[in-house]
């Protein structure tokens, strides 16, 4: 595996697309002081995932974005792509040593399926794990502030990237670029450091990697084992309330059967009982129907009778209004005759007094002529 090309385009100084070609020979890049040389680390540094814009030499990212000049307006984009040649490498006792060495231990480390499939993959052994002869990696940032990183054209994380280069000595820090200053700054880096970037040159920086990725899985294991602990033992209680409340259904089930049948049979006696009485009380209801045709019956003949009598009630009145006034006139009549009778009377004594005065008169005159 070797770098073979960077490409840079709008990254800094370099506003066209400018490509170095790196040969198989040793390449250096020489030039007058600030022409650019540093910019050309920087590009390689930002490619491989550099997030600090100050060891980049700027304030903020997006100053690595070509600012413009006098004769040019600035660029809306920066990219740099590293081009590597990534040939298979001797398939021999080395790379089959390097393949059963990671299955063992993929084996013991509890692999996912994912880290098996790129043991798998990787089972003809390339210096970059990917299956390609050639691997460009791109970074891109534009002026609004959104990146994107690309692994052979397609869309990839920092973590890719990250991992792509894990024990290759290649990296934003790592020991491959020596920029301007490094060199003291190895030199004084404290044990530790240094003991990183011996780390890294030695291949033990995968290991101590996949040490902290097993580690931090055993610990999410650990807290899943002890979550999922608890949820057994409220599964547990759950499952006791469960079966206490099974049990229960079960009783209610049996009562409810029980309480069904006999409540049918009491609906079954209750029908008997209804029907006998609803039979009697048809028999009974046939029997007054009859009675009360006859009671009609009779009532009609006597509301004839009535009819009748009603009229010779009427006839009778009729007859006697017409007696009342006969008898009525006859008592005019009688009262008439009577007042006719005592005018008689008063006439007839008016008159006997009178022939009686006259008979005196004549009897008196007789007595005179005879006197004479
Ligand atoms: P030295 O040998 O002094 O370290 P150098 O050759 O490494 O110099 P650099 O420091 O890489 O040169 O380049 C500096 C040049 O890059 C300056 O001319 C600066 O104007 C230019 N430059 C840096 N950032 C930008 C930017 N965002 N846009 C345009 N030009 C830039």
């Amino acid at each position: 595996m070797r770098l073979a090309g960077l490409t840079l385009q709008g990254f800094k100084s370099f506003a066209d697309k400018t490509e170095f070609a790196f040969d198989d020979a040793v390449t250096g890049i020489v030039g007058p002081n600030g022409c650019g040389k540093s910019n050309v680390v920087d590009a390689i540094k930002w490619v491989l995932g550099e997030r600090s814009s100050k060891s980049l030499r700027g304030k903020e990212m997006i100053d690595v974005i070509f600012a413009g000049s006098a004769g040019r307006s600035p660029s809306g984009m920066a990219s740099v792509m590293l081009t590597f040649h990534n040939p298979v490498l001797d398939e021999g006792a080395e790379a089959e040593d390097i393949l059963q060495g990671q299955t063992e231990e993929f084996a013991d480390d509890d692999a996912t399926e994912e880290e098996a499939e790129r043991v798998r993959a990787d089972r003809r052994r390339r210096g970059l794990p990917i299956e390609a002869d050639e691997v460009q990696v791109e970074r891109r940032l534009h002026r609004d502030g959104t990146s994107q990183y690309l692994i052979n054209g397609k869309k990839a994380r920092l973590r890719d990237i990250r991992d792509l280069f894990l024990d290759t000595g290649i990296g934003a820090d790592a020991y491959s670029i020596i920029e301007q200053g490094k060199v003291d700054r190895m030199l004084l880096a404290s044990p530790q450091e240094r003991r990183g970037i011996l780390e890294e040159a030695a291949g033990i920086a995968k290991y101590r990697q996949r040490r902290v990725e097993a580690q931090r899985k055993l610990d999410r294991s650990q807290d899943n084992l002890r979550s999922l602990r608890d949820n057994l033992e409220s599964t547990e209680r759950r499952l006791r309330i469960v079966k206490g409340q099974a049990a229960k259904a079960r009783q209610f089930q049996a009562l409810d059967a029980e309480y069904k049948a006999n409540r049918l049979a009491l609906a079954f006696d209750q029908y008997d009982e209804l029907r006998q009485r609803l039979d009697g009380l048809t028999s009974r209801l046939n029997k007054l129907s009859e009675e009360r045709d006859e009671a009609q019956r009779a009532l009609a003949a006597v509301e004839h009778e009535k009819q009748e009598a009603e009229l010779a009630r009427h006839d009778a009145v009729e007859a006697r209004r017409a007696i009342d006034a006969e008898r009525q006139a006859a008592a005019h009549a009688a009262e008439a005759a009577a007042q006719r009778i005592e005018m008689a009377e008063r006439s007839i004594a008016e008159l006997s007094e009178r022939m009686e005065a006259d008979q005196r008169r004549a009897a008196e005159l007789e007595s005179g002529a005879s006197a004479c």
